[in-house]
């Protein structure tokens, strides 16, 4: 103030220079902080940018905030080896491979080399385009298996105790981890082995690269361009998977006369369903290592990959036929198979899916609907529904079912919520009080109607079926209703997902060998008696049927051989406790138990189960063709419930082919 003040009275001239002086400075620190500010919010922006594109190629978006390992992994994406590293570290030779490198992952984003220069010089701008715009990855999961591989015998002692260590880490990192986990450690090789100097100079490259791009960017510009790619890519169109317009006089006659509301609120939902593309990058894992990983002890257990070879082969007509009379079917047996397809055929809602109000359906002409707690388990139910269909052979292509089986599939790839989860692509199909339970059943049947088709519409939904559950694992390696339940896993909810898991490898579609090592874990916890006994959050000390017929088949088809005391235990106790007359939950597992582990356990446990359902099927009226008892896991669920469990253990003879192949009868199966 005083020195204002006496400038002002020394002279006016001087006074006017001053003021201009300090509009000068200001203007420049204006200059400053706005650059600073641009800066900031440019690398922002890059930083996002990159964060999201390293998740949609499948890597933990934090991932590409650390120095040089973010640059590996970059050089993964774009499918680059290893040793790309050593010129993008070099000072001016760098430019060139960083051009090199950017046009490699537009290429991998399905963009052109333009796009590829963009990304070289504009990252701020191209990073967040290939992140949020409707780029693709080509295949999210093979972003692990480069080219380059260290060799040396460092390499192979990280691989072995990355098999100890497998299941923790998986259960600390989720999915993401899964797929590269083997490359990561041996990324760390290259990491532990680059020298300080290298990572400064790398970081400094880095800085001064960032730095000299946001003097040239225009921020304008940039708002411009993000606001311009947000427009949406159609994926293709799905033309095997049209669905046929809905007969209007059946839905009429529907609405009239069912009153209850729920079941008709989703009868309503009739119109030509439209299910959108899912996107889902086809995904092929090795078969044969996942075999190793999940059958490491399993000296007779049939090989997975020639069962493969055909996936669900043992239901086509002729090997049907010769299983069914080889593994203890009868005419009698078939015939009510056939008797119980047409009764669901006939409680299909016009909007394709089923309901456990399975008497609203069919307006009451069959009773002993479900409690009124699964009135909304419309996805479970339709999976309950169409698993008897598939067992039985009939697709949504073939078969004389195929349109029943087409319309059930629609109803759940529309049902399912589609999302992301730790940066995989999903689908939800939790409902009702099922959850976990509703998502199991419908990831079994979506992956068996795949399997046995290869249907390519089916495949993505699929694939994010089974996504879902394997982000869903509890920290014990089982699942719960709920996903990641806090409290662990329980036995039941994980034996529809491992059965899921296995219907979908069955049909190559990718299961993570640290989700199949994580649910043995969840075994281990449970069992007792050498693993003959199961119990349901853990070990129970005395033979319990229902969850110990789960966890034995779970252990099947996780590699335990026929001779293991924990196998042989089980079918001991399986086998002395016969065939319930009330729990066809019970049932349905112990028959398959039995049936891999044949011998006479299986022929008696078959007579005494196959007589009983035959017997037991209703012959008259609407309820013609199904079974009903109170009691046991499964009269909550209702009619629908039961008849699924009692078809499928009719369909036990050829549903799968046996994981035990009896030596002399190996050539018996397709190999
Ligand atoms: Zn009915």
């Amino acid at each position: 103030m005083m020195l204002a003040l006496d400038l002002q009275l020394s002279s006016i001239p001087l006074a006017q220079a001053t003021d201009k002086l300090d509009t000068l400075a200001n203007a420049g620190l204006y200059v400053l902080i706005t650059a600073v500010a641009v800066a900031t919010v440019l690398s922002l922006v890059a930083i996002a940018g990159m964060w999201a594109t390293f998740s949609k190629a499948g890597i933990a978006g934090w991932k590409s905030l650390i120095p040089i390992y973010n640059m590996v992994l970059w050089l993964q994406i774009a499918n680059k080896p290893a040793w790309w590293l050593l010129p993008l570290l070099c000072p001016m030779v760098n430019v060139v491979f960083i051009i090199l490198v950017s046009l490699e992952v537009a290429k991998r984003f399905g963009r052109g080399p333009g796009f590829g220069i963009g990304l070289a010089f504009l990252p701020f701008v191209f990073y967040p385009i290939l992140a949020w715009g409707g780029s693709q990855f080509e295949d999210a999961l093979m972003v692990a298996s480069d080219d380059s591989e260290p060799s040396g015998a460092d390499v192979e002692q990280l691989e072995n105790t990355e098999n100890l260590e497998g299941a923790e880490q998986q259960e600390e990192d989720g999915l993401e981890e899964n797929g590269e986990e083997a490359d990561l450690q041996r990324k760390f090789l290259v990491f532990q082995a680059t020298p300080a100097w290298l990572v400064s100079t790398l970081v400094h490259v880095i800085i001064l690269l960032i730095l000299g791009l946001v003097t040239i960017a225009d921020p304008t510009q940039i708002v411009n361009v993000l606001s311009a790619s947000s427009s949406t890519d159609d994926g293709p169109e799905m033309e095997e998977f049209a669905i046929e317009q809905i007969d209007d006089s059946d839905l009429s006659e529907m609405e009239e006369e069912s009153e209850p509301v729920d079941v008709s609120e989703t009868m309503e939902i009739t119109e030509p369903v439209e299910v959108e593309p899912m996107e889902v990058a086809a995904v092929e894992l090795d078969v044969a290592d996942l075999q190793s990983e999940m059958a490491p002890s399993a000296a007779s257990l049939q090989t997975l990959a020639s069962m493969t070879a055909q996936p669900m082969g043992s239901r086509s007509t002729d090997m049907k036929k010769k299983m069914l009379r080889d593994y203890g079917g009868t005419p009698s047996s078939e015939a009510a198979v056939t008797e119980a397809l047409k009764w669901f055929s006939r409680h299909q809602m016009p909007n394709g899916g089923w309901t456990y109000q399975h008497d609203l359906v069919c307006k009451g002409r069959c009773k002993d609907g479900c409690d009124a707690s699964y009135n909304k388990s419309y996805n479970a139910a339709t999976a309950m529904a169409l698993l008897p269909f598939l067992g039985a052979g009939q697709t949504q292509l073939s078969g004389e079912f195929r349109q029943n089986v087409k319309l059930g599939l629609f109803f759940l790839m529309k049902n399912g919520k589609q999302g992301k989860k730790n940066g995989l692509p999903v689908l939800d199909l939790r409902d009702g009080k099922g959850n976990m339970y509703s998502h199991g059943l419908a990831a079994i049947a979506l992956c068996e109607a795949y399997a046995m088709t290869e249907d390519r519409a089916l495949l993505p939904y699929a694939q994010a079926s089974l996504n879902f559950i394997i982000t869903a694992q509890c920290n014990d390696g089982g699942w719960r209703y709920s996903p990641n339940g806090s409290g662990g896993g329980d036995t039941s909810v994980v034996g529809w997902q491992l059965m899921a898991l296995k219907s979908g490898y069955m049909g190559h579609l990718a299961v993570p060998p640290q989700t199949i090592q994580g649910s043995m874990l969840f075994l281990d916890k449970v069992q007792s008696n050498s693993g003959a006994v199961y119990g349901y959050t853990g070990p129970v000390p005395k033979f319990r049927p229902a969850t110990s017929a789960v966890g034995l088949l779970c252990r099947m088809y996780t590699g335990w051989d026929k001779t293991h005391p924990g196998i042989v235990g089980g079918v001991e106790e399986l086998s002395k406790h016969g065939v319930s007359k009330t729990d066809f939950y019970y049932n349905y597992y112990a028959a398959q138990v039995l049936r891999q582990y044949g011998g006479s356990e299986w022929d008696k446990f078959n007579v005494e189960m196959r007589d009983f359902l035959v017997a037991s099927q209703a012959q008259e009226g609407g309820a013609k063709g199904s079974w009903y008892v109170k009691g046991g896991h499964t009269s909550n669920a209702g009619r629908l419930c039961i008849t699924s469990f009692a078809t499928m253990m009719l369909e036990v003879y050829y549903r799968h082919m046996p994981l035990y192949a009896e030596a002399a009868g190996e050539e018996d199966f397709p190999l």
